[in-house]
């Protein structure tokens, strides 16, 4: 390392900054990865095996280092070394910039896949884009959010390989035209008006406890001919770096979630661009080890998560048909046998579409490969549901109804060989619900696979007081035992230990240790006192309002009006943490972090309340911050109306750290709740089929604003401007919309949330008992592992080969 630092800066170990030991302490294990990489792909090759290709618009990666050195077992000779320099290694691993590829859970979750797929040696690569800026940076000014593009590339990236040598070219526009192959057969063929060049850029995922790893292959665009140069002779420089900078446009920015119709048409350029480039990337490799492509499904799944990588349907058509002159039939054999789909929300508004006429100008052969499609598909729908021209037009691939737009869940349904949804109650309403009609005509097609998260970031890594706990307990690697940290259901095993009081008191320091170096940071960057004693009530996640950021707040100003009203009672003291970012055209959600912000003022200013409460917003959210809140929190908050949460992840990180979760019935957290046993978990509010009979009966919050006094002295002191008494009309339209519709029924909920709140209390009041529940909970999390989510999808989904 000494000697690698010096050659790296031309300058002594103890000389130079902490970006250089970053970046050499990445580079030394870049090189062991590589080699780990050749041998991995030989053995792949040698032996034939099918590989998985993992396409997906994010990956929220975040920082790398740790988890490398962690996998090569390097930690130990890193932290010696950079001690021997007087450097902390701490420090120093804090100088990486976080890979933040992906918006939340749904790009989280496939860095958490990577890490398993490493982890259990399946042959497999990630492929998403490397874009230049990745999700903003979340700056709050006046308790408002700002965002800041995130250049994390600004200083180069020390782990990606880069391979100049694998390059295809992805086309856009021009038309499409007719002509007679060599043996007289008529065939269609697409010129397009524009190619961008396909770079690839490597970065290599390691496994543990293997020596096994997996590449997430990341494309750059690049114009075809760098610049023009009879316009640059001309003098017209802009002219001459147009195709360069339309080509980079590509990498620039991660599209937020949730994003206005600005920008719609990059969007959809980025998406076939990444499955264009991955598709021939992997049909080459597959050409390379085979003779002909009608095997192609054989040693290849092509995994799609969510729709954003749709375009891979008609897009492997068309390599099959007109580029590798498969037959219709036999290249839609391969689409069907290769391809797989994750849907990942049931929220109407989130499912993608796309304009016939932009698709007509943009990839023109392909819009023809998809009604060819579809006619194929609703003949199929006709001859076995004679009659029913209703459900013909229903599960058409085009929606006719005003402009016309093609479906890409549906396309992604009739061309796969599996749809999943992310939990049971999800995978159950999916076909209940958004995709009932198409459960009727393929019903073999679907099936679940609940989401995990990997315990080697979320628990080794991210709370080493807590491993050490489970390695003294259930043994470490290389006790003999199998390590828990790639065998999660040994965390059974601690069921017995729960009733353990010293197994329980140990529980209890490791997280009030953990809860100490959070208020550290909390003081250290809000400038606020936090009590490391007091209930850590956590929610971190994007903001959204079917997620019911603003329930929880009204929690907090009941207390706050509580505590007022009774100061002199023995009130259990909390601090109510959340982070969390909104999408930047998303009016309501940045309302939402303004009056946490407002709230937050007068709550923590107010003598009366004297420390029992603080609400606290910890500013730009992402894995890294995410790391030091999961260990550090007592309370889960996962509160979504029931039926809106897919899965979550974020449930299952908190739960495997020691905190209880209060919830409602909905994604994971039923699941988690019946591992762990109901009476573990704070239940409370309806179900997704109360939520629904509610709507069905013709829901009407104002009511329940009439019956609770409680819960009608909080709306009126929101709006009527008690938090922002500058300007007291701020929150009225907010409150308004709370007693006119309430789509997420958080008034309906309110009641039962104020008496799961209250039981939290009485059981923190009482800590050993707090303690073995906590020690229930993390026993139950076994099954919430990354690794067992993988091997659900490759016996089910992927369908390789046994070992
Ligand atoms: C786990 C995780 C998420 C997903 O959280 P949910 O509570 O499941 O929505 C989002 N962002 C980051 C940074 C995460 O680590």
């Amino acid at each position: 390392m000494l000697d690698r630092v010096e050659r790296e800066s031309g300058r002594a170990p103890d000389q130079t900054s902490l970006e250089v030991w970053m970046r050499t302490t990445a580079h030394a294990c870049r090189a062991e990865l590589a080699q780990r990489l050749n041998h991995t792909m030989r053995t792949d090759r040698q032996r034939g095996a099918k590989r998985v290709h993992y396409l997906s618009m994010e990956f929220l990666m975040g920082r790398a280092l740790t988890n490398a050195l962690a996998a090569l077992e390097l930690d130990g000779s890193f932290r010696e070394a950079a001690e021997r320099a007087g450097v902390d290694p701490g420090e120093v691993l804090e100088r990486e910039p976080d890979a933040a590829l992906g918006n939340g859970g749904l790009g989280r979750l496939a860095a958490c896949f990577l890490d398993s797929l490493a982890t259990l040696g399946v042959p497999s690569f990630g492929y998403g884009l490397r874009y230049a800026y990745g999700m903003f940076d979340q700056r709050i000014r006046g308790g408002q959010q700002l965002e800041e593009p995130c250049d994390w590339l600004r200083d180069g990236n020390p782990w990606e390989l880069h391979r100049p040598e694998l390059r295809f070219g992805v086309g856009f526009g021009g038309h499409v035209e007719t002509y007679t192959d060599d043996e007289g057969g008529e065939r269609r063929r697409w010129r397009p008006a524009q190619i961008v060049r396909a770079t690839a850029y490597d970065f290599i995922v390691p496994g543990h406890g293997t020596e096994r790893v997996a590449v997430l292959r990341q494309w750059q665009a690049s114009p075809d001919q760098p610049i023009d140069f009879a316009a640059f002779s001309r003098g017209d420089y802009q002219a001459a770096g147009a195709a360069k900078l339309a080509a980079e446009t590509l990498n620039w920015v991660l599209y937020p979630d949730d994003s206005t119709d600005a920008g719609r048409r990059l969007r959809l350029r980025q998406e076939f661009f990444l499955v264009s480039a991955s598709l021939q990337d992997l049909i080459a490799r597959h050409l390379e080890d085979n003779t002909g492509l009608s095997s192609l499904a054989e040693r290849a799944a092509i995994h799609l998560n969510d729709t954003h990588p749709a375009l891979a349907v008609p897009e492997l058509l068309r390599l099959l048909i007109d580029v590798h002159h498969l037959s219709w039939d036999a290249a839609l054999a391969q689409c069907r046998a290769a391809l797989s789909y994750t849907n990942h929300t049931l929220l109407p508004e989130a499912l993608e579409t796309w304009p016939v006429a932009m698709l007509e100008e943009l990839l023109p052969r392909h819009l023809e490969l998809i009604y060819e499609l579809n006619a194929r598909w609703l003949d199929h729908v006709r001859r076995h549901f004679p009659g029913d021209e209703e459900l013909v037009a229903r599960t058409s691939l085009v929606d006719e109804g005003g402009q016309r737009r093609v479906r890409m869940a549906p396309l992604s349904i009739i061309a796969s060989k599996r749809v999943n949804g992310v939990s049971k109650l999800h995978s159950q309403l999916m076909v209940e619900t958004i995709f009932a009609d198409y459960a009727k005509i393929v019903p073999t097609r679907f099936c679940n696979v609940t989401n995990g998260v990997t315990p080697r970031r979320w628990l080794a890594q991210a709370n080493p007081a807590l491993a050490a706990l489970l390695d003294a307990r259930l043994g470490g690697a290389g006790s003999g035992e199998p390590d828990w940290r790639t065998h999660l259901d040994r965390l059974a095993e601690l069921e017995p230990l729960a009733e353990d009081p010293e197994f329980r008191r140990e529980l209890l320091a490791a997280k009030l240790h953990n809860k100490a170096l959070l208020a550290k940071l909390i003081r250290r960057n809000l400038g606020l006192p936090i009590d490391p004693s007091s209930l850590f009530d956590v929610q971190i996640k994007r903001i959204h309002e079917y997620k019911r950021q603003l329930l929880n707040l009204l929690h907090v100003v009941a207390r706050y009006q509580a505590i007022c009203d009774e100061p002199e009672k023995s009130w259990v003291p909390r601090t109510v943490i959340f982070a969390g970012k909104a999408a930047s055209a998303y009016v309501t959600a940045k309302q939402i972090i303004r009056l946490i912000h407002d709230v937050a003022r007068v709550v923590n200013g107010d003598p009366r309340v004297h420390g029992r409460l603080r609400l606290v917003f910890l500013p730009n959210y992402g894995v890294s911050l995410a790391e030091r809140l999961f260990p550090a929190a007592d309370l889960s908050e996962q509160i979504s109306t029931a039926g809106k949460e897919a899965s979550g992840t974020g449930n299952m990180k908190f739960a495997l750290n020691g905190a209880l979760t209060i919830g409602t019935w909905d994604g994971a957290n039923i699941e988690m709740a019946e591992a762990v046993g109901r009476e573990h978990f704070f239940i409370f509010g309806l179900d997704a089929e109360g939520v629904r009979a509610t709507r069905a009966a013709g829901y009407a919050p104002r009511e329940h604003y009439e019956q609770s006094p409680t819960l009608r002295r909080v709306l009126d002191a929101i709006a009527e401007g008690v938090f922002s008494p500058g300007e007291p009309e701020r929150y009225r339209g907010l409150v308004g919309q709370l007693l006119e519709r309430d789509t997420y029924l958080l008034l309906a909920d309110f009641a039962d949330y104020l008496a799961a709140q209250a039981k939290a209390d009485a059981l923190f009041e009482r800590p050993d008992d707090w303690a073995r529940v906590a020690a229930l909970n993390i026993a139950g999390m076994g099954s919430f592992s990354s690794d067992r989510t993988i091997r659900d999808y490759v016996e089910t989904i992927w369908e390789l080969p046994g070992e």
